[in-house]
């Protein structure tokens, strides 16, 4: 096995490979959770932590590792549950973009309330201390 060179970013020696009979190879990879595809990735963002990511639908794993092979356990573990139902994700997505719209403009609404109130308070002092 070739001998790998230290680090570009730090310098550190300490770069991690995985063996199996003494070939270099990544971790296996379930399929995404979300769109099934096949074309996963494990990227180091951090010198300390290895996540997961779909290549297709940009899913990633909401866990990161400290190696690529705890990264992939991890992502694993939820690759192996029950596929999303994409379109109720979608749906409940949609219905708390609805509910945050309406209470964006409750919020408007109260704070333009607001300030009438406090003009007529201001009005009706004036009229009973002139
Ligand atoms: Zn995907």
């Amino acid at each position: 096995m070739p001998d790998l060179k230290p680090c570009p970013i730090c310098g550190s020696a300490r770069i991690a490979r995985f063996r199996t009979a003494g070939k270099v190879r990544m971790p296996d990879l379930k399929p995404c959770p979300i769109c099934g595809s096949a074309r996963i990735a494990i990227s180091r963002p951090q010198l300390d932590s290895c996540l997961v990511d779909c290549g297709d639908c940009g899913a990633e794993s909401s866990d990161v590792g400290e190696t690529a092979g705890a990264a992939a356990a991890l992502w694993n573990r939820r690759a192996g549950a029950p596929a999303v139902d994409r379109d109720a994700l979608v749906a409940l997505l949609d219905e708390v973009v609805v509910i945050r719209t309406a209470v964006d403009a409750a919020s408007e609404i109260r704070a333009e309330a607001d300030e009438r109130i406090a003009a007529l308070a201001g009005r009706l002092d004036a009229l009973l201390n002139p």
